[in-house]
């Protein structure tokens, strides 16, 4: 399955092969076991602007920024764009909820999965649509000497955001390399759409709510049910890697 995960990248992308140097991880539902906290306080806070959403909506915006999921509720409800400031102040409201509920609970696999990342050789780097100084902050203690600031690309330094792929461009310019040599571990179908639309190779884990097909339908080279899965396997993936370049 890795094997054929690989060929079809290389087919569809236009890369004659894969070599990587660093991965690039998502931060939330990846690293973070903290989206069913973004959706609850997403749902509230909507509720409370009385904003059309449902719980679901948030795990399909995953990945955008704060703004732009502003935005698109307003759309949505009110058929106009959000205002700067509606979009200031009921941000902080949300992240004001999401500081409340997090418990900060490391996403289970995930210190394997980095451990492994790190035992085979690869930089690790962090792309994410949050702007939570919360979590953000919080990741050089949870994950020690992996995430420094230098190796992030947040919400403050982007100006669209996932799904479109400049957050992925960055991160692979802040690492130094090219599309094939890096890898994305990513859960949310916009940050697969992101990563895809980067031109890098991704896997995806299904750690939420959503139906495997919404991640695959976004392009997800390869599928895992967690962190625990994946971690466990990257061996064989370094392994398959290695034959894909023999042949
Ligand atoms: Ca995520």
């Amino acid at each position: 399955m890795i094997q054929e995960a690989i060929e079809h990248y290389l087919q569809t992308s236009n890369q004659s092969f894969l070599s990587p140097k660093a991965v690039l991880f998502d931060m939330d539902g990846v690293l973070y076991d903290s989206m069913r906290f973004h959706a609850r306080s997403w749902h509230e806070t909507a509720q409370h602007h009385h904003l059309i959403a449902d719980r679901k909506i948030f795990y399909l915006y995953e990945g955008r920024t704060g703004a732009s999921t502003i935005n698109e509720l307003y759309q949505k409800t009110f058929h106009r764009d959000a205002t700067e400031e509606e979009k200031e102040s009921i941000y902080k409201e949300k992240a004001t909820l999401f500081k409340k509920y997090n418990d900060g609970n490391p996403m289970p696999g995930a210190a394997e999965m980095l451990a492994e990342v790190k035992a085979s050789g690869l930089k690790t780097f962090l792309v994410t649509g949050s702007g939570q100084h919360s979590l953000i902050n919080k990741l050089e203690h949870t994950y020690p000497g992996y995430f420094q600031r230098e190796n992030m690309v947040t919400a403050f330094d982007v100006k669209y955001g996932k799904p479109n792929p400049e957050p992925y461009l960055m991160g692979l310019k802040k690492a130094g390399v090219k599309a094939n040599e890096a890898f994305v571990v990513e859960n949310a179908p916009m940050g697969v759409e992101a990563a895809v639309a980067a031109g890098i190779f991704t896997i995806a884990v299904n750690t939420g709510p959503l139906e495997d097909d919404y991640l695959l339908n976004a392009g997800a080279n390869l599928l895992y049910p967690d962190m625990q899965t994946l971690a466990s396997d990257w061996k064989n993936i370094m392994e398959a890697l290695k034959n894909s370049h023999s042949r």
